[in-house]
């Protein structure tokens, strides 16, 4: 018998058991091919089906047409922040950035390295404890892009409208929110997310580009950095992290069987109302960190009355089997990271223990 552990951990985070049991099973002998996927030719039949199939997965859940290049790479989101001004920002134009949380202001970071940069908006004097109104955010109209972050994963806030930036393309990393609920996805020219959190394991990372946005991009720079080599070889132009798209294949196929988006989005609303619930219940102990209106619905951020009583939550949650539920380190308290794979059982495991910790306190 497998212990496992409610698993609340920010990225790399909790995988559907499905999922890693279907790997267990694989792992040797990926389906009669005699060896394992990890073993195989990233050129070979085994693999080509994969890729095909993980992009025809990503189009079919996030009601994609086939205008939309998907591309697995390395390099993570953070890569992305520094490759989107590179690809896309031509000469003498700006891009502009909502700056919402410290993943937002780092994508912003990588920009300044390489083209002007405009802010649009920014909550970093409050702490980014506030989502923007939409009216907030202000950019030129002939800006290269609006760059969003869709949830602020360590803050814990969450887009849950979005700028209509009429001719200017919409670009987000969707990292911890991507495929948790049902969306327009034909309203961004470009989103990426790394896998670690809602869709797989590290090290593959998920870049989403409408054709008519990728013919703009800027020419000349070095085959690997621009984002058209990969379109253009359907993400084989080098070794891709082919078991991370194995494992990203086999979750998208999870997410199908478990009623696409729809079936997430119920899933996902159902525990963070019963956890924000569990907060809102309590309010001279549990004390949300973000304001009400932009509250993630993927990290859900709270704050103890003193940080000694937030290490006893977190120690005697462990004991009980509850783990990953430190804060990030620039804001402290307690973060519950309750992405696709959380099950709304383990919310109500969680919610007891709160009650019980805050009675006994
Ligand atoms: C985790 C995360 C990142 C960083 O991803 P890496 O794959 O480590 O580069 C970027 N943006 C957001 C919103 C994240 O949650």
């Amino acid at each position: 018998m497998v212990t496992r552990h409610v698993n609340f951990n920010p990225g790399p985070a909790a995988l559907p058991l499905d999922v890693l049991r279907t790997v267990q099973d694989e792992l040797l002998d990926y389906q009669g091919s005699g060896m394992s996927i990890l073993e195989s030719s990233h050129r070979g039949k085994e693999f080509e089906a994969i890729n095909d199939e993980a992009i025809a997965l990503v189009r079919e859940l996030l009601g994609l047409g086939t205008d939309y290049h998907v591309l697995f790479l390395g390099g993570g989101a953070s890569s992305q922040f520094a490759l989107i001004p590179m690809n896309f920002v031509g000469a003498g134009q700006t891009a502009a950035y909502v700056d919402t949380g410290e993943f937002a202001s780092k994508a912003m970071k990588e920009c300044r390295n390489v083209a002007e940069t405009h802010v649009a908006f920014s909550s970093k004097e409050e702490k980014y404890r506030r989502m923007p109104h939409m009216s907030e955010i202000k950019y030129p109209g002939d800006a290269a892009y609006l760059h969003i972050c869709s949830n602020n994963t360590i803050e814990g806030t969450q887009f849950h409208e979005f700028p209509n930036t009429g001719n200017v393309p919409l670009v987000a990393d969707m990292s911890s929110d991507i495929a948790s609920r049902q969306l327009d996805y034909g309203q961004f020219s470009l989103f990426y997310a790394g896998a670690q959190k809602n869709l797989g394991p590290a090290g593959v990372t998920l870049v989403v580009i409408r054709d008519d946005f990728l013919a703009t991009g800027n020419k000349g720079l070095p085959s690997i950095l621009s984002y058209k080599t990969h379109a253009d070889n359907k993400s084989l132009f080098n070794t891709p992290p082919v078991f991370g798209v194995y494992m990203m294949k086999l979750v998208l196929e999870w997410i199908r069987n478990n009623g696409g988006l729809a079936g997430m989005e119920k899933r996902n609303e159902a525990k963070k109302d019963l956890l924000y619930g569990a907060i809102d219940a309590a309010p001279d102990f549990y004390k949300g960190a973000a304001e009400k209106a932009g509250r993630s619905w993927m990290n859900v951020t709270m704050r103890l009355p003193s940080e000694d009583l937030e290490n006893r939550f977190i120690a005697d949650a462990k004991k009980e089997g509850l783990v990953g539920l430190k804060g990030h380190r620039s804001v402290g308290g307690i973060r519950f990271s309750i992405y696709n794979a959380v099950s709304l059982e383990e919310i109500e495991k969680t919610v007891d223990f709160m009650d019980r910790f805050h009675r006994s306190a």
